[in-house]
């Protein structure tokens, strides 16, 4: 079973919508495991404190080392070799090549912040590892998880059927996908390209592969280049 443990203030949020479609299927099945943890948990005194002003001063708050580190080490086992990712905006952008290494291993720990942030110093003695899922600021790190893991579990193999392996998808073979049709044939005076409705399947593939170079260059050059 592929395991995924995730540290949030807001455990509620979990499953969610991963409770749902392939990934809440996948959950039942026992094809992969969600823990949340709710980091509050381990929270300081009668209010439970997990933040504090930052040093050196300045808005907002920052989540405390000590806390964190509580909650983790509440939970793994010293010899856990799962990637503990922490979610954030200043990580390694998420990409379908990392999401394939994660799925061949045994699953994830997934560390939800929110506030300005969480204390580097137990970044560093945890050794959490920062991922980002794009250019902008969310106000909490618990979507982000679910991005992530969405991307993990509908590749976990037993999830989608084989027909759909997920190969053909966009980025998997650093193109954009081609253009999808289905019926009818005629929508509102717009056909459906005459090489996709004649069976001849070498054209369909060529066509297929022309459109995804062109698609790709037109939005993407940055992944033509890679
Ligand atoms: N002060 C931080 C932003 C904090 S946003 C900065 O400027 O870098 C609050 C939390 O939301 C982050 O700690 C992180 O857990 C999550 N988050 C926000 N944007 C994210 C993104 N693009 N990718 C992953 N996590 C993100």
């Amino acid at each position: 079973m592929w395991r995924a443990d995730v540290f949030t203030l807001f455990p509620a949020m979990f499953p969610g919508p991963l409770g749902l479609s392939l990934s809440g299927e996948g959950l039942a099945k026992g094809i992969w495991s969600l823990e949340p943890h709710d980091i509050r948990d381990h929270g300081l005194g009668r209010h439970r404190a997990v933040d504090d002003t930052p040093a050196g001063g300045g808005a907002g708050m920052v989540m405390r080392a000590d806390v964190m580190a509580a909650s983790l080490d509440a939970v793994l086992a010293p010899d856990d070799m799962r990637p503990r990712l922490l979610t954030s905006p200043r990580g390694k952008p998420l990409t379908q090549g990392r999401v394939r290494e994660l799925v061949a291993g045994p699953g994830v720990v997934v560390v939800c912040t929110r506030f300005e942030g969480l204390d580097e110093r137990v970044i560093e003695a945890r050794g959490l590892e920062e991922v980002s899922i794009g250019d902008y600021i969310l106000s909490g790190g618990e979507i982000a998880a679910i991005t992530l893991l969405d991307a993990c579990v509908r590749l976990l193999p037993g999830i989608m059927g084989k027909a759909l392996s997920g190969e053909d998808e966009s980025f998997e073979g650093g193109l954009l996908e081609y253009p999808h049709y289905t019926r009818p044939r005629d929508f509102e005076g717009r056909a459906i390209p005459e090489v996709l409705v004649n069976g001849d399947h070498k054209k369909i593939a060529a066509w297929r592969e022309a459109e995804a170079l062109r698609i790709t260059e037109e939005r993407r050059p940055d992944l033509r280049r890679r």
